[in-house]
């Protein structure tokens, strides 16, 4: 029968309902700042938003959104193609691109349709892609849908591309490297200085996705590359506005002047309507704000580390450096359920993340950390999973 795939999620929601947890369906019933909220009847630090920067509920960002929907409307009503882009939207490309100093960017209605566009319509049948193999499921959307041929190198492994790279023979100079900045479950950053050493040899194209990178790291906030200093590397860097922007919306730009006819070849730009004008102002006010205010991104990584710092001295089982994501590894399902619903119950909103969405076989929680988290707020994040020890729940490390 055409559901019969479905059943084992069918079985897993039974589960959850049975247990009464909501992790895949938690209702935030209010919104009381960037970093607290009501979900689920609880009063909580959101302490899974992605919201690096803590952008979202800036006032001036509130207040572009406001004048923009005044002026042109709560939406565009069709796609860039179709109903013309309107100013904002140019505007915002002109900013992004200006803001990475290249001369090349397209603006996309979420992430997803950027990573997702550029990764189908660059490579095509013919060509080769390698990609790092925790790489986002926009990312194999799109390599799937390109009908190139994909390869796969292991996760954050330099000596494996090079390896693959060298097999492929002449055809490696035209083939598509696929990377992130910060890795979205574990809160790893790609060896990218050492990826870009492999391409420089090899020759090809390397897309960068920097959907947790933009904002978090580089000394203006670009991402990761800027961090490696190997910007000058990257053919395509990929981005989303939901995150350090404080919106929704995806982006990539580009060195590479092909990129304004590349824009009318991507299907994920081509067929949808583009972003409506309230987001586009709200992006490109919190856009400015992230080139002036660096103190934000030092704000974010103080807390990274105080987090990090202090869930390791707990014995969580945390990865091996301070990240804005905060990965806690679990040992199976049902702990991560109960885990997961206790800390919602002692005050702290943190994501929930089982296979196939996390990397190989890690049962996860998930926390990403906001510059605008008080540090009173990390050390009760801290304080929850200090009382998940004490009832035994929380898994830890050997040393501990
Ligand atoms: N790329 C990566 C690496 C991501 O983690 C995400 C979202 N989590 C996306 C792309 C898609 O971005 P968006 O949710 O803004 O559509």
């Amino acid at each position: 029968m055409l559901f019969d795939k479905f059943q084992t999620m069918a079985d897993f929601q039974a589960e959850l309902a049975e247990r009464q947890v909501t992790p895949f369906g938690a209702v935030t019933e209010e919104i009381l700042s960037a970093t607290e909220g009501i979900v689920e009847g609880h009063r909580v630090i959101l302490a899974g938003t992605n919201n690096y920067l803590g952008l979202s509920y800036d006032p001036r960002c509130i207040k572009a959104a406001q004048e923009a929907a005044a002026r042109w409307g709560t939406g565009t009503t069709g796609s860039r193609l179709a109903n013309g882009s309107f100013a904002e939207h140019q505007a915002l490309e002109t900013e992004i691109a200006g803001f990475y100093g290249v001369d090349n960017a397209i603006v996309f209605s979420t992430g997803y349709a950027a990573t997702m566009g550029m990764c189908s319509t660059l490579a095509g049948p013919g060509d080769v892609i390698l990609l790092d193999a925790d790489s986002h499921a926009s990312i194999y959307a799109g390599v799937r849908l390109s009908g190139a041929e994909i390869i796969r190198f292991k996760h954050s492994d330099p000596d494996d591309l090079a390896k693959r790279m060298r097999r492929l023979g002449d055809r490696a100079g035209q083939a598509l490297i696929i990377a992130e900045g910060i890795y979205s479950m574990l809160g790893d950053v790609a060896p990218l200085k050492e990826i870009a050493a492999v391409k420089r040899e090899y020759g090809g194209y390397l897309l960068l996705d920097e959907a947790h990178s933009m904002g978090a790291l580089g000394s203006s906030g670009r991402g990761a590359a800027q961090d490696a200093g190997i910007e000058a590397d990257v053919d395509f860097t990929v981005g989303t506005f939901s995150k350090s922007l404080g919106s929704i919306g995806g982006f990539c730009i580009s060195p590479h002047a092909e990129l304004e006819a590349i824009r009318f070849c991507i299907t994920a730009y081509i067929f949808t309507a583009s972003s409506s004008p309230s987001i586009i102002a709200s992006t490109r006010e919190a856009l400015r704000i992230i080139g002036e205010e660096p103190e934000r991104r030092t704000r974010l990584w103080d807390n990274a580390d105080r987090l990090y710092q202090g869930l390791k001295a707990l014995g969580a089982k945390v990865g091996p450096t301070a990240s804005p994501v905060v990965a806690v590894e679990m040992e199976d399902r049902s702990q991560t359920i109960d885990c997961w619903k206790a800390l919602l119950e002692s005050g702290v909103y943190v994501n929930l993340v089982i296979p196939p969405a996390s990397p190989s076989t890690n049962f996860l929680l998930r926390n990403s950390v906001s510059a605008a988290h008080s540090t009173e707020q990390i050390d009760r994040i801290v304080a929850a999973y200090a009382s998940l020890k004490d009832a035994g729940l929380l898994p830890t490390s050997r040393e501990s």
